[in-house]
């Protein structure tokens, strides 16, 4: 595709990436075959290749068509069209570049959700908060918003002991709130097998909540933050591992997030060592069991498992060596409409891709959903008739 970018952005670093990005593009418009949204919708502008033209037009011209943030907000970045472009178009990272150099025309409730959002969400005590008073709230909402209330758990105890090989399991924010008994059976699991499990109490959300809602300064401070706490151990640790496959994803881009800044060789250094849990156990070497009665398993890879950190068909390894049937699944690589907050602030659409999700998932009558991340864990459940969990939690 022939650019034309602005003298002035293309002496930026984010100016020569769009151009390289924008011209990677040879707008074969194979992507929108496996677009969520361009399915949906069936309008191009609601498709990859809609959305790459109306991004180049934004950039040459710097003049905001109006109905962009539209097309764009209801992108779940889900990413299946990187996986099936043929010339290996960085899409996601073109859209980020626009969406921090859109004006925010979005409507006001809109914004005061997003800043509601980015507030809360994050910070573990409130969240907890908000999430206590929704489920104590929960018999006085309608019921479409009273099945969107996540559970709230508390932390079984860390059942782990010390040994040589140890590894970093991050907490997350949203798992850590309501389903934190994920990390602490990989805990059990790890501990079992001589491997310590390290938690950093200091440890904050990894940053993709303000990515995904295109807070650079927020996304930046919080990464700068972690890397405080996680550098020291660098030497220490095999790994650092994240059960949300969410979390991963914008974990193992730290390097890129952090270019030409002071922490930029830290990021990259901790960004190598960060791996999906899948990866990591089927690397240790360790044979599981099945720790359920229940056989079949309807397996959902998450975007950010399947698209966004390219692993496929280790975690359904994992499972059936430890005994389980997977069942037959259509359209695997279609997003459940989770996609972080896009449940929330585009949630006819997430429910729409929910409702196709989980009647693919149930079509193979499965005793249980499997899957890797807690925005889709949770989504899935707000609906499925049978129980969904983390695949992690099914091994012994
Ligand atoms: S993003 Fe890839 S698949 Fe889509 S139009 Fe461009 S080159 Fe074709
Ligand atoms: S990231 Fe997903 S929703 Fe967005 S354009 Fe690509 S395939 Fe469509």
């Amino acid at each position: 595709m022939q650019t034309s970018l602005p003298e002035a952005l293309l002496a930026t670093d984010k100016g020569q990436r769009a151009e390289a990005i924008l011209r990677s593009c040879v707008h074969c418009g194979f992507c929108n075959a496996t677009c969520p949204t361009y399915q949906l919708l069936g309008d191009e502008l609601d498709g990859p290749r809609g959305r790459i033209y109306q991004i180049k037009e934004f950039l040459e011209t710097g003049v905001a068509s109006p109905r962009i943030n539209t097309h764009l907000d209801r992108c779940l970045t889900c990413r299946a069209c990187e996986t099936t472009c043929p010339s290996g178009v960085e899409y996601a990272e073109l859209l980020e570049i626009a969406r921090e150099k859109l004006p925010n025309d979005r409507p006001w409730w809109k914004r005061l959700l997003i800043e509601g959002l980015k507030f809360a969400v994050p910070r573990r005590g409130l969240f907890r908060l908000v999430v206590a008073a929704g489920n104590l709230t929960k018999p006085l909402l309608p019921n479409s918003l009273a099945r969107k209330v996540p559970p709230l758990r508390m932390a079984d105890p860390l059942r782990t002991g010390e040994h040589p090989r140890k590894v970093i399991v991050l907490q997350g924010c949203v798992q850590s709130v309501s389903t934190p008994e994920v990390n602490a059976h990989l805990a059990m699991l790890l501990d079992r097998n001589g491997i310590e499990v390290v938690m950093l109490p200091e440890e904050q959300c990894c940053g993709s909540l303000a990515l995904h809602l295109s807070d650079d300064d927020a996304m930046r401070q919080v990464m700068q933050h972690n890397l405080k706490a996680l550098s020291p151990w660098m030497d220490s640790v095999e790994a650092v591992i994240s059960t949300a496959s969410g979390c991963g994803v914008t974990l193992r881009d730290y390097g890129r997030h952090l270019i030409n800044t002071a922490d930029a060789e830290a990021a990259v250094r901790m960004a190598s060592k960060t791996v999906d849990v899948a990866t990591y156990l089927a690397q240790c070497g360790i044979t599981f069991q099945a720790s359920r009665e229940e056989r079949r398993i309807a397996w959902h890879a998450p975007c950010t498992l399947q698209h966004g950190q390219r692993s496929r068909g280790t975690v359904e390894s994992l499972l059936i060596g430890a005994g389980y049937e997977l069942t037959e699944v259509a359209d695997r690589h279609l997003c459940c409409g989770s996609a972080g907050t896009y449940s929330i602030l585009q949630s006819e659409l997430g429910t729409q891709l929910r409702d196709n999700k989980v009647a693919a998932l149930e079509a193979g009558q499965p005793d249980l959903i499997a899957t890797a991340n807690i925005g889709c864990q949770l989504h899935l459940a707000s609906a499925a008739g049978v129980p969904v969990v983390h695949w992690v939690q099914l091994l012994r």
